[in-house]
C-alpha cells in the first residue's frame, strides 16, 4: 500500500498523497548557456519528463530562470548550495521549486526570508542528505542520513515553513533503501527517490531500478530520478520504464522482445531497434512483441497488442497471440509499421493524450 505523504505542488504538478508519481531528470548544460538549457529540456519534456531541475552555481545563472521559464512547459527545481542570495533570486525569477539545506546557511535571518518568500510563493524547498557532506565517517551510514535530513526539516519548521520536499540519496542501493523506509516511517513529507552516483547507464538502470523499485514497491516514495552519467532523456526513458514495470505509470510502447535462441529464424535486434527508432516517441500505452520464431513467438507474446516473427522467408504479424496475416519476410517490417502506426493512431483518437501519461 502506498505510504501516505503529504500532496505538494510543483508548478501544475500534484505529487504526495495518491498522485501520480512524476519522472524527473536534471538539465547538464551549463545554465549560463540559456538556448542550450532550453533545447535540452525540450528534448526531455519530448520523452516525458515532467519536473526538471537546473544548476543556480551563481547569479547569471538565476538571472537566466525567467528566460528559460518563459520558453519550457514543465516545472524548474533551482539547485542551490550555499548562497542564499541565489535562493532568494530563483523564487524571484519563478523558481517551482528549489532545493536548498538551510543548514548550510549560517545566519537565521537568511532562512526567514527564503522560507517566507517560498511560503508566499507556494513552492516547495527540497532538503536531503548526503553522507559525503558529514563531517566525520558515521557509524551508521543510514542513521546520519536520516538524522541528516531531520535536522534539515527541523530547521525550516522552526522558521513556520512545512512545504518540505525529501530526498535521501546514496550511492549504495542499500543504504538509500534503509534510509528512506526510516525516514519514510518518522515523518509525512513527500519523498524524491533516486541512487546518486549511480554511474554510467548499465550500472545506473540497475542499481537506480533496484533501489527505487524496491522502494516504491513497497508504497514509498513520491517523485523518482534515475542519475544516469550520460544524456538526461535515457533518465527519463529509463524512469518511465520502471514506473510502466511496477504497473504505475502506462506511457508508450512497451517491447517485448525473446532473448533468441538456437530456433530464431529473423534479425531479432534489427527489429526492435528499428521499432523504437518509428516509435520512440509515441505516449499511448501498446505492448509489442518481435520474437525469434513462429511456433513459440505468438505463443509466448500473446499479451502483445501488435507482434511479429518469421522465418524461411515467411514473416507473421500477430495480434493478442493470434495470427493476423501472413507476410513476405523481407516486407515484414514495412507492413508491421504500417499496422502498428494503425494501432497507435487509433489508440491516440480513443484516448485523451493527457490520460495516457498516468
Ligand atoms: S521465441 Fe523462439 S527464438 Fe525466441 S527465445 Fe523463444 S524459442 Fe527461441
Amino acid at each position: 500500500m502506498r505510504r501516505k505523504s503529504r500532496e505538494t505542488r510543483i508548478g501544475d504538478i500534484l505529487i504526495g498523497g495518491s498522485h501520480t508519481i512524476p519522472v524527473q531528470s536534471m538539465t547538464k548544460t551549463d545554465t549560463h548557456n540559456v538556448w542550450e538549457t532550453i533545447s535540452e529540456i525540450h528534448r526531455l519534456e519530448e520523452a516525458g519528463c515532467e519536473i526538471v531541475r537546473i544548476a543556480i552555481p551563481d547569479m547569471e545563472a538565476a538571472e537566466s530562470i525567467s528566460k528559460i521559464k518563459k520558453e519550457v512547459h514543465i516545472p524548474i527545481v533551482c539547485d542551490i548550495h550555499f548562497d542564499p542570495r541565489l535562493a532568494i533570486a530563483s523564487i524571484e525569477k519563478g523558481a517551482d521549486k528549489i532545493r536548498l539545506n538551510p543548514s548550510n546557511i549560517t545566519e537565521e535571518g537568511w532562512i526567514k526570508k527564503i522560507a517566507s518568500l517560498a511560503k508566499e510563493r507556494g513552492i516547495p524547498i527540497r532538503v536531503g542528505a548526503n553522507i559525503g557532506s558529514l563531517k566525520q565517517k558515521p557509524k551508521s551510514a543510514v542513521d546520519a542520513l536520516v538524522d541528516g535530513v531531520l535536522e534539515e526539516v527541523r530547521i525550516l519548521e522552526g522558521v513556520g515553513f512545512s512545504n518540505i520536499v525529501i530526498s535521501i540519496k546514496s550511492s549504495d542501493v542499500l543504504v538509500t533503501i534503509s534510509a528512506n523506509e526510516k525516514i519514510a516511517s518518522l515523518i509525512e513529507y513527500p519523498i524524491h527517490l533516486g541512487i546518486t552516483e549511480a554511474g554510467v547507464k548499465d550500472d545506473s538502470l540497475i542499481k537506480s531500478s533496484l533501489g527505487i523499485g524496491y522502494l516504491l514497491r513497497e508504497g514509498i516514495g513520491d517523485t523518482i530520478r534515475f542519475s544516469i552519467t550520460g544524456d538526461p532523456v535515457e533518465e527519463v526513458k529509463a524512469g518511465f520504464t520502471l514506473l510502466r514495470s511496477l504497473g504505475l505509470r502506462k506511457r508508450g510502447l512497451e517491447i517485448i522482445s525473446c532473448p533468441t535462441c538456437g530456433r530464431a529464424e529473423i534479425d531479432i535486434l534489427g527489429l526492435v531497434r528499428k521499432t523504437q527508432r518509428d516509435f520512440g516517441n509515441v505516449v499511448v500505452p501498446l505492448k509489442v512483441a518481435i520474437m525469434g520464431c513462429v511456433v513459440n513467438g505468438p505463443g509466448e507474446a500473446r499479451d502483445a497488442d501488435i507482434g511479429i516473427t518469421g522465418g524461411n522467408g515467411v514473416g507473421v504479424i500477430f495480434k493478442k497471440g493470434k495470427v493476423f496475416k501472413t507476410v513476405k519476410e523481407n516486407s515484414l517490417y514495412r507492413v508491421f509499421k504500417h499496422e502498428l502506426q494503425k494501432l497507435v493512431s487509433k489508440e491516440e483518437k480513443s484516448l485523451n493524450i493527457s490520460d495516457s501519461f498516468r
